[in-house]
């Protein structure tokens, strides 16, 4: 785990020294859980954005985009849930002074048990060798039951305790269990109490009366408000999806792992409208769709898991969350969640506006039924960066970073270089330059070493580097240098637009969803 924590901090350098992200407002020395996306990454974020979008509304004839205003209506957060609801508790070390949400305090504290059970389970793997019956050995040792008894216990008290929103109790599991304060080390902590997620700001001047907004705390809303606009003007049938794309804000309690936690954050929802009776087909149906356009990206298959929901959320009557191994663990990247037709009854009764639908083919009314992918910009960012991170020991004691990056996401997909700065090189290369830049985001670099500029873009994660060289001038050709195996190849430069085209398009990704 020390490793990976160190892992973890080397990307997060890596991906500032080569302008993916950077702190917000660094120089006034930051701001708490804000990132700004620098020229790399940026670039990295709008492919994975286009990614989704084209997979969503490309592929899907009946899931059209909106792109709704992030102030909406204060009453519609109270439709929602949110004023009342969407709430951390939250506790304080004295000590310390620090604040920390209780619920992951607990269940960090359930994962180092659980840490404990398997460090037994490794070692007696080793000591018994092949013939290791790990479910035998679970039952029968002593330790690794009476931690797993205590593991069971705790969890179904943690469990109840938030299904009941009973804070006294959660503050008696921290207590009982004597967690401490990683900073302080110490048990003097405060009562727990609730804390509401959304910023809050005042619109108009105060003369007029101001109102009190909330920025939204997800873009999800913006689509129920709007769904008979796009009912009617779309002529949509049910079922039928709109998808969006956009900022969300969540005052985090504790905002940790680099751009994992945000206060400000991106999301892409997709809203999807079915007949009440068939959101179980439907959310089996986006269930491994989801994963599907996750594992297309080629990132691994073994990286993923669902993590199925034990406690739903009132409204909802099935939850499944998409996880990606982060180097913190797996984490989740993506939501999938039925949420029966809550939304569009609370908008109902609280704007006096009837949201129904009306089915030609039962010739009856009703309120839709809601299937909702939902996710996170800022943590696929983060996935798709861990995962592609390599450092390599080359041959001759020689050493790379590279990002072996999806083709389709790299921020630039092919580096020209002239070999030398002189002969006619430079402008052979601009050449090249000129007309791939009409299809591919394409760099010129002749400074320093051809050494230094393929590892400069290895950095970076560039598929494809251009090598002209003296022979380029007799015979139109160039190397074309892969990132990942390094290997090259002379090809004519008329046949580069194919063969760049072919590996780096959107649109090769895409037909893998089929
Ligand atoms: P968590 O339990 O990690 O706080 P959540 O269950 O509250 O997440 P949802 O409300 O389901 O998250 O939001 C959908 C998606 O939005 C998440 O899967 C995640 O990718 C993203 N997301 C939520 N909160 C944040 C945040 N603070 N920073 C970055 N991304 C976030």
């Amino acid at each position: 785990m020390a490793q990976q924590e160190d892992v973890f901090k080397k990307i997060i350098a890596h991906s500032k020294e080569y302008g993916f992200v950077f702190p917000s407002s660094e120089i006034y020395d930051g701001l708490s859980a804000v990132y700004d996306y620098g020229q790399n990454g940026v670039e990295l974020k709008n492919n994975i954005k286009r990614y989704w979008w084209e997979a969503m509304t490309l592929l899907h004839e009946n899931i059209v985009g909106i792109d709704s205003a992030i102030f909406m209506h204060p009453t519609i957060w109270k439709a929602s849930g949110h004023v009342d609801a969407f709430n951390d508790p939250l506790i304080d070390n004295r000590d310390s002074k620090k604040r920390y949400r209780a619920d992951v305090l607990i269940e960090d504290h359930i994962a180092k048990i659980d840490d404990k059970i398997n460090k037994e389970v490794e070692k007696a793997r080793k000591r018994f060798g092949e013939s290791f019956d790990e479910e035998m050995f679970c039952q029968t040792n002593a330790r690794v039951k009476e931690h797993k008894d205590h593991r069971e216990a705790l969890h179904q008290r943690f469990s109840d305790a938030m299904n009941d929103n009973d804070l006294k109790a959660l503050r008696q599991i921290i207590i009982d269990e004597e967690i401490v304060d990683p900073i302080s080390g110490t048990k003097n902590w405060t009562e727990v109490r609730q804390f509401n997620l959304m910023f809050r700001t005042e619109m108009g001047s105060t003369a007029d009366g101001a109102m009190t907004v909330y920025l939204r705390p997800e873009t999800a809303q913006g689509i129920f408000v709007n769904y008979l606009n796009v009912q009617k003007t779309g002529r949509m049938r049910i079922p039928f999806g709109i998808a969006q794309i956009g900022k969300a804000f969540r005052n985090e309690i504790v905002a940790r792992q680099f751009i994992f936690r945000m206060r400000e954050f991106e999301q892409m929802e997709m809203q999807f409208f079915v007949r009440p009776g068939d959101e179980m087909k439907w959310f089996g149906y986006w269930k491994e769709w989801r994963l599907r356009w996750h594992k297309a990206l080629g990132l691994g298959d073994d990286k993923y898991r669902y993590h199925d929901h034990e406690k739903l959320a009132h409204y909802a009557n099935a939850a499944t969350d998409i996880e990606f191994r982060m180097p913190f663990g797996f984490k989740e990247v993506e939501g999938i969640h039925s949420r029966t037709n809550f939304d569009l009854s609370q908008h109902e009764k609280f704007s006096g506006k009837k949201i129904q639908y009306f089915d030609p083919e039962l010739n009856q009314s009703y309120t839709p039924y809601v299937i909702e992918t939902s996710i996170g910009v800022d943590r696929m960012f983060l996935s798709v960066l861990c995962s592609s991170y390599e450092e390599q020991k080359l041959e001759g004691g020689d050493s790379r970073v590279v990002l072996h990056l999806p083709a389709a996401l790299a921020p630039v997909k092919c580096a020209v270089m002239p070999l030398v700065r002189k002969d006619g090189l430079p402008e052979k290369a601009r050449e090249i330059v000129d007309d791939l830049k009409f299809d591919f985001s394409t760099h010129y670099d002749e400074k320093d070493s051809i050494g230094k500029r393929y590892r400069r873009q290895d950095a970076v994660g560039t598929p494809y580097c251009i090598t002209v060289d003296h022979q380029t001038l007799e015979d139109n050709t160039v190397t074309l240098r892969h990132r990942d195996s390094m290997e090259q190849e002379r090809v004519a430069i008329a046949d580069l637009h194919k063969l760049i085209h072919d590996r780096v398009s959107l649109n090769s990704l895409l037909r893998k969803l089929k």
